[in-house]
């Protein structure tokens, strides 16, 4: 075994060389998949090489390929970095290879989990009595959440979906704002509900327009799933939870909320209002690995009616004695899974309620700083109301778009990427990383202009 200490030490030696250099690397990668892909592809051996070589060769071959999104110029798509003490219990994560499905597997990695899911639960201002899960992401979030609200619609409508399944069953209208995100019509997919029934209309900022929603909602009978947004991944628009849910209400729909990236708003004084009246819903998911600076992956899911919950969900067999307390398992549709829990309880206890909350509104606030600092110069506008941490930016026409797109990605003091808001041909800012600072932003911001006055 103690020949294994040298290539740990080896490999925290690159770990922490790739760490260093985020500051200064390209922001975007300097290879594509296929050169990596070629750097790869060395013949399969019949007897193996030896474990350093493997890791000497493999950091050579991919740290072309890797983006630096971990470090504080990445403003594509809404990634988040990873916090140093999330970091460290990641890699004691691995080290301690935990199965986190049940006490009885790992009695540490199903308590951590608990833990962790109860101070998310408490910084999101979530009622006390909510269930909770841990996913690999939004997308898992939004198919267990749409799942748990069909089995409970169902239910209360007097099909067991667990008994009978859902040939038969009595149909569900679903619900959804035009600006939904992709990952909630696979999730709708995934669970057998086919594509959403109703979209309804978003307003300018890309939120649901509750007036329109409440109109359908006076036309539909029988059980409904209304999916909501907390942060649209364009303009980081919210629902306006107030009516949706009250609209919800009066016909006994569930409500579900992807709030991926903008339910953390909600640990934020200055941003809860946002929120205001989301923990009304009956579901949520939100990602701990955006906003959190959790590294990949993870996300919370939180269900209002925890014995719904619990039998949509939970498993059982004569090897795995329920634990005295949560099993994971029983909570999403994983068995063995990676000890998330570890990384979760100890960004959140690193961070504190002022610490998390700060993440948020430093985020927020440089996104505006970004907005403001290239708004109105080189032929740049800034297309949404900067309410949170995303920025939609018009260049002109999509030629123009994309040619700029193209050479700050070249340029690599930031990344961008692409987007479609409201019909035109934009550059999308997400700024989510801990690490982030006002000089990244302004030395983002120059490039930025500099680029688009030379096309
Ligand atoms: C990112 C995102 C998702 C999907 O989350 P994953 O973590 O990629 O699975 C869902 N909804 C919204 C609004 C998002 O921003």
């Amino acid at each position: 075994m103690t020949d294994e200490h040298p290539l740990l030490a080896l490999t925290v030696d690159h770990a922490t060389a790739f760490l260093d250099s985020l500051p200064h690397r390209p922001a975007g990668a300097t290879a594509t998949a296929a050169e990596v892909a070629t750097s790869l592809a060395v013949p399969l051996t019949d007897n193996g090489v030896d474990a350093a070589e493997v890791i000497d060769d493999m950091v050579a071959a991919v740290t072309p390929g890797l983006v630096a999104s971990a470090g504080p110029r990445y403003f594509g798509f809404v990634n988040g970095g990873a916090l140093p003490v999330a970091l460290a219990a990641d890699w004691l994560t691995a080290a301690w290879d935990q199965n986190g499905a049940s006490e009885a597997i790992s009695p540490a990695a199903a308590a951590a989990e608990a833990a962790a899911i109860d101070w998310a639960r408490e910084l999101l201002g979530l009622p006390e009595k909510v269930s909770g899960a841990v996913v690999v992401g939004a997308q898992a979030g939004n198919t267990l959440g749409v799942t748990l609200a069909r089995d409970a619609l169902l239910r209360r409508d007097g099909w067991d979906v667990v008994e009978d399944g859902l040939a038969g069953a009595p149909p569900i209208t679903v619900v959804v704002g035009e600006e939904r995100h992709l990952t909630l019509d696979r999730a709708l997919r995934f669970a057998g509900l086919g594509r959403a029934d109703v979209v309804v209309p978003a307003r300018d900022d890309g939120s649901i327009d509750p007036l329109a929603l409440s109109d359908a909602l006076g036309m539909i009978d029988g059980p409904t799933l209304v999916c909501a947004q907390a942060g649209n991944v364009n303009s980081g628009a919210f629902d306006p939870f107030p009516e949706v849910i009250d609209a919800a209400r009066a016909v006994d729909a569930w409500v579900h909320v992807d709030g991926a990236f903008g339910l953390w708003a909600a640990a934020s004084p200055r941003r809860a209002h946002l929120t205001e009246d989301v923990g009304r819903a009956d579901s949520w998911v939100v990602d701990a690995h955006k906003w959190l600076n959790v590294p990949y992956d993870g996300a919370f899911v939180f269900c209002a009616h925890p014995d719904d919950h619990l039998r949509s969900t939970s498993g059982r067999a004569s090897y795995l004695p329920a634990g005295s307390g949560r099993d994971p398992l029983d909570w999403s549709q994983d068995a063995s899974r990676r000890a998330r829990g570890f990384a979760l309880y100890a960004v959140m206890r690193e961070l504190g309620r002022q610490g998390v909350a700060d993440v948020v509104e430093r985020c927020c606030h440089l996104a505006s700083r970004f907005g403001a600092g290239i708004d109105g110069r080189a032929g740049l506008t800034v297309r949404n109301e900067v309410v949170l941490n995303q920025v939609v930016v018009d260049a002109g026409d999509g030629d123009r778009v994309e040619r700029l797109i193209a050479d700050v990605q070249a340029d690599g003091t930031c990344w961008v990427g692409p987007t479609t808001w409201r019909g035109r041909a934009g550059l999308r800012i997400s700024v989510c990383n801990w690490s982030t600072t006002a000089d990244d932003i302004d030395r983002s911001a120059e490039a930025m202009v500099a680029l688009a006055e030379r096309l």
